[in-house]
């Protein structure tokens, strides 16, 4: 870790919820670092590094990446400079005990978690999130062919890479993910809610309103 750390904000969602979409948006706007632990697996699995050569099965199949792995990496990233301004969790915290080790970590330094935002979307809109979801190559800015389409076809409005489909949005890893990651978020929710941190967001509502509400929900008076 950082000698100091800012702000932490961890968005919470189910997998489709938007926390990519939105955590992008939020970190730009308040000068968070983004940190996107399934974006940080995606890279280890692309660049074959044995980091990635263990997260690709767990990935493939739905599971959580097993958490020594996990808190490995997320700590490794945490100490990296720019965690001093700020930093936006997304996808981490995923359970209890990745939920605690990061309270230990923040307090190891004098830091806390300041909101935990949970974008609410019910369990059967995010079938139909996940399936039209479509990623760019060069940074995972998030599209959806029906709800956020791309200007170009295939093509990223952000940077102009090329767009793809996660192969664990196929439908039967989508179901495996829902099934096995749902109920552990269900008791991330009531941690965060038990410290006080806890707001709950509409995320059924536009990209434009969820992003106003989760503003609301981080405005200083409110963090
Ligand atoms: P997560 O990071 O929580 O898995 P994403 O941000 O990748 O979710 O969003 C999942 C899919 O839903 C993407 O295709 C995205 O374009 C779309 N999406 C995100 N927010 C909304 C919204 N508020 N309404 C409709 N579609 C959305
Ligand atoms: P995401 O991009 O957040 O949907 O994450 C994609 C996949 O990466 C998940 O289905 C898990 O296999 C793995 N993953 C991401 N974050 C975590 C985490 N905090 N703990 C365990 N596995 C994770």
């Amino acid at each position: 870790m950082t000698a100091s750390i800012g702000r932490v904000v961890v968005l919470l969602g189910a997998p489709g919820a938007g926390k990519g979409t939105q955590a992008q948006i939020l970190s730009e706007k308040l000068g968070l670092a983004h940190v996107a632990t399934g974006d940080l697996f995606r890279a280890a699995v692309r660049d074959e590094t044995p980091l990635g050569v263990t997260a690709k099965g767990y990935m493939d199949r739905g599971e959580l990446v097993p958490d020594a792995v996990t808190i490995e990496m997320l700590l490794e990233r945490l100490a990296k400079p720019d965690a001093e301004k700020g930093i936006l969790l997304d996808g981490f915290p995923r359970n209890t005990a990745q939920a605690e080790v990061l309270d230990k970590a923040l307090a190891d330094k004098g830091g806390r978690v300041d909101v935990a935002p949970y974008i609410e979307v019910p369990e059967a809109d995010l079938v139909g999130r996940l399936g039209g979801r479509w990623i760019c190559r060069a940074a995972g800015h998030p599209y959806h062919e029906q709800t956020k389409p791309p200007v170009t076809p295939g093509i990223c409005d952000a940077d102009g890479s090329e767009l793809y489909q996660r192969t664990d949005d196929q439908p039967a890893t989508v179901q495996a993910r829902l099934q096995q990651q749902l109920g552990a978020l269900d008791l991330v929710v009531d941690y965060y809610r038990t410290k006080g941190v806890l707001k709950v967001v509409d995320g059924r509502q536009g990209i434009d309103l969820v992003t106003g509400d989760l503003l609301a929900a981080l405005a200083p008076a409110n963090g």
